[in-house]
């Protein structure tokens, strides 16, 4: 989508810290890091929401949660981290691209703010 900062991100049109990516997915650090180590992991698919996720997206949606294992071991936070996925106005979803927070080395609350 040519006017989606994350659909940018994915294909090198802006600069970003990227950790990881492939022909699926993009991950990279997030500019205003929650926590010492807080890294975004999105679909190069756009895709806005979970509310615009379709059963044609499940192959993908598995393959991104599948990756996470092997993302925090990248980031050095496998021994516990936090994936929040924030979705709509009440979420306070700010950037209009699906997108998985990856976030650890820190203690994390529950429940969350
Ligand atoms: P959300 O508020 O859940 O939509 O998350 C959007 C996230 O994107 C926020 O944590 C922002 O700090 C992050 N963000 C926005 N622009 C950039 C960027 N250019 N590079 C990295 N992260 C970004
Ligand atoms: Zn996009």
């Amino acid at each position: 989508m040519s006017d989606c900062i994350f659909c940018k991100i994915a294909e090198h049109e802006i600069p970003s810290d990227i950790v990881y990516e492939d022909d699926k997915i993009c991950v990279y650090n997030d500019i205003a890091p929650q926590a010492p180590v807080h890294a975004l992991m999105i679909p190069r698919k756009h895709i806005a929401s979970l509310d615009d996720v379709t059963v044609e997206d499940q192959e993908l949606l598995g393959y991104m949660l599948s990756k996470v294992s092997d993302i925090v071991k990248i980031l050095g936070i496998e021994n516990g981290y936090r994936v929040v996925s924030n979705n709509g106005d009440n979420a306070q979803q700010t950037v209009k691209h699906m997108h998985l927070h990856i976030l650890g080395n820190r203690k994390f609350t529950w429940p969350p703010g």
